[in-house]
């Protein structure tokens, strides 16, 4: 058998899974309103305008996206982006009339392509002149790679290929200009993603070029000289160009082994590590592995919000100090949280840890979703902790990055939910769903999970092997579960002896209907954060489960800061909320302080009157999706 360190864990494609429950609601959501808005609001746009050979270009249409400081060039990675989510949709809810728009974009991109395979819809539309010009600020490569994780999507959900060959001729056109041969360009993308979306087209083409691909523009990144500076000097332009005048912005000012600080623009940084991951998972790269693990302490140590939100920061999209996490001002955006899912997920290809998969539920559930609305209609870019009531979803933006992402990250729950090696398959969420699995041992069953988590910690896991089977099924325990208990058929056994990593592992032979029973202790949890962080001090966030809740106006009124909680959660008792999907709400006896009996002055000498209440906390993720008004994450805790 292999080692731990040898093994390799791939998720499972997305039709290998059907979901129900909470995230089945979720994706339905998806299905039915967000897939198509996606289409409309891309067409709304004029991206179709600039994709189709047979239309005038429509020239740039969006001259300035403000922090990037170069026009909106990156309309195919929408277009990508929204042919994955709708591929995924149509797996789930067949709807003829959205696959015939796809497809109709389809036809657009192979009829555009260039002979020798390239293809980018705003270089050869809008500036021919500039392409090529500036791989650091352009997003050429971030475009192709977005088309080719849609292109996989789409074949895997429909059986299609043409996407994936359009896709398959832009890669070996890549192969051949990029590389360290003679007349070959040694550079790469100054967004990171093309990077990992040739190890899916990899994946589902089992062509190896591809991955040596991946691993060359993960490799060359922020070697000596550094490229984007030999770049900028070769066509003219300041090498200090643009974007935020540094090389940490995109990652780029060390070589990705020598990196052990999150840094600048985080959907990049996340894009980079998700990346290593999987090439650290093909080939076996533990100096990949080492960096990584020091990556990934730095940034749940000390830069991530109890949300999961990473990049506090609007200037940059991204990281700033150590420590420094506000929570209005929280820039925490969608993707950003969507890039941390990707790389949690990718970290667990080694073999399962709850070290990464806590994370990327923590992410999932609260730093990602809330870029949702329940009916998918609207969308959060940037995810505050506090709100004085200002702070809504929108319908559209100039930089629509982030509802496809979130959509797409709904629709492929399946792909988080479980991964496979070669005699083991690990259950990273629990979530109602059935996966059809067949491993490389040639076993071959379907794994169905019942369950109304995250509302309840009651998990019914049932294995159906064709016939019986000889493999492990890895379950993760929460961190957060203390407490959690399993039953085998019936039969309580004793956790401490089976978990490794976080993980129970069983291994044994399966037959039709054997079942594990989970129980995953739900109480309420009040979270303090590190002295360090400022932003917190004196206050706790309330977490039950994976969840992170807070106060919302709809139920507390205004002044959520003069809420005090009182004697911790002792109290606390949970109730359903009829009009959030179900969802289960805390409510907590607190103090508030009374502005009424406190007179004019603006200062005194004085504590204020207090008066008890009892306070109504909801999870965080479905915040806004009532009544607009105050938000608060972190509450503030009376003092004794
Ligand atoms: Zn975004």
């Amino acid at each position: 058998m292999a080692t731990t360190q040898n093994r390799q864990f791939r998720p499972l494609p997305v039709p290998s899974v059907t979901i129900g429950g909470y995230w089945g609601a979720w994706q339905d959501a998806v299905c039915d309103h967000t897939a198509a808005a996606l289409l409309d609001r891309c067409v709304e746009a004029r991206m179709l305008e600039q994709v189709n050979p047979d239309v005038p270009s429509p020239g740039i249409v969006i001259p300035i996206i403000h922090w990037l400081g170069t026009p909106q060039m990156f309309w195919d990675s929408d277009l990508g982006k929204s042919i994955e989510t709708i591929a995924y949709s149509l797996y789930r809810k067949p709807n003829p009339a959205l696959e015939a728009r796809a497809d109709a974009i389809i036809d657009l991109y192979e009829k555009l392509q260039e002979p020798d395979g390239y293809l980018n819809s705003f270089f050869q539309r809008v500036r021919p002149e500039w392409k090529w010009t500036n791989l650091r600020d352009f997003h050429e490569l971030y475009c192709a790679g977005h088309m080719m994780e849609g292109a996989v999507a789409y074949y895997q959900a429909t059986g299609k290929r043409k996407f994936l060959d359009v896709m398959c001729r832009m890669a070996d056109y890549m192969v051949k200009k990029f590389g360290r041969g003679p007349g070959q360009v040694r550079g790469y993308c100054g967004h990171e993603e093309v990077e990992l979306a040739l190890v899916r087209l990899a994946r589902a083409t089992g062509k190896q070029e591809y991955l040596d691909l991946a691993k060359f523009f993960v490799d060359e990144r922020g070697q000596e000289p550094n490229f984007f500076i030999e770049e900028a000097i070769a066509q003219g332009r300041d090498p200090k160009g643009v974007q935020k005048k540094t090389l940490e912005y995109n990652q780029s000012h060390l070589p990705v082994r020598e990196q052990t600080k999150v840094v600048g623009h985080a959907v990049r940084a996340m894009y980079l590590y998700s990346a290593m991951a999987d090439v650290a998972t093909e080939y076996h790269d533990d100096s990949l592995t080492q960096a990584l693990e020091t990556l990934w302490a730095d940034l749940t140590q000390k830069q991530m919000y109890i949300t999961g939100g990473i990049g506090p920061a609007e200037s940059n999209e991204g990281f700033t100090d150590y420590y420094d996490l506000p929570n209005d001002t929280a820039y925490a955006e969608t993707c950003a949280s969507v890039g941390l899912v990707f790389w949690a997920s990718r970290m667990l290809g080694r073999g399962p840890n709850r070290r990464y998969a806590d994370t990327m539920e923590q992410a999932l559930y609260n730093g990602a979703i809330t870029g949702l609305s329940t009916d998918g209609k609207t969308f959060f870019y940037d995810n505050p902790l506090e709100s004085t009531g200002d702070h809504h979803r929108w319908t559209w933006h100039p930089c629509p990055c982030c509802p496809p992402n979130i959509a797409r990250l709904v629709t492929s729950l399946g792909s988080y939910a479980y991964a496979v090696a070669d005699d083991e398959i690990a259950v990273h969420l629990y979530c109602a769903s059935e996966a059809r699995v067949e491993l490389a041992n040639g076993a071959k069953f379907t794994l169905t999970q019942e369950t109304d988590y995250p509302w309840s910690g009651d998990i019914k896991i049932t294995v159906n092997p064709e016939a019986p089977a000889r493999f492990a099924v890895s379950l993760r325990i929460p961190g957060w579960a203390r407490g959690a208990k399993l039953a085998i058929n019936g039969q309580p056994v004793a956790l401490e002896g089976l978990a490794k990593d976080g993980y129970a592992r069983i291994e044994r032979e399966w037959s039709q209907g054997d079942t594990m029973a989970l129980t995953l202790p739900l109480e309420p949890r009040a979270l303090r954060a590190h002295p360090s962080v400022r932003q917190d001090a004196g206050r706790v966030a309330i977490m039950r489960g994976p969840l992170v809740y807070c106060l919302e106006g709809v139920d507390n009124g205004g002044a959520l800061n003069s809420i005090l909680l009182n004697n911790g959660l002792g109290k606390a008792q949970t109730a359903v909320i009829p009009d959030l999907r179900g969802a289960i709400a805390i409510d907590v006896p607190v103090l508030r302080e009374q502005a009424e009996s406190w007179g004019d002055a603006l200062y005194a000498e004085k504590a204020p009157d207090t008066a008890p209440e009892t306070a109504r906390l909801v999870p965080y993720h479905l915040w806004d999706n009532r009544a607009p008004g105050e938000m608060l994450v972190w509450l503030r805790q009376r003092q004794e």
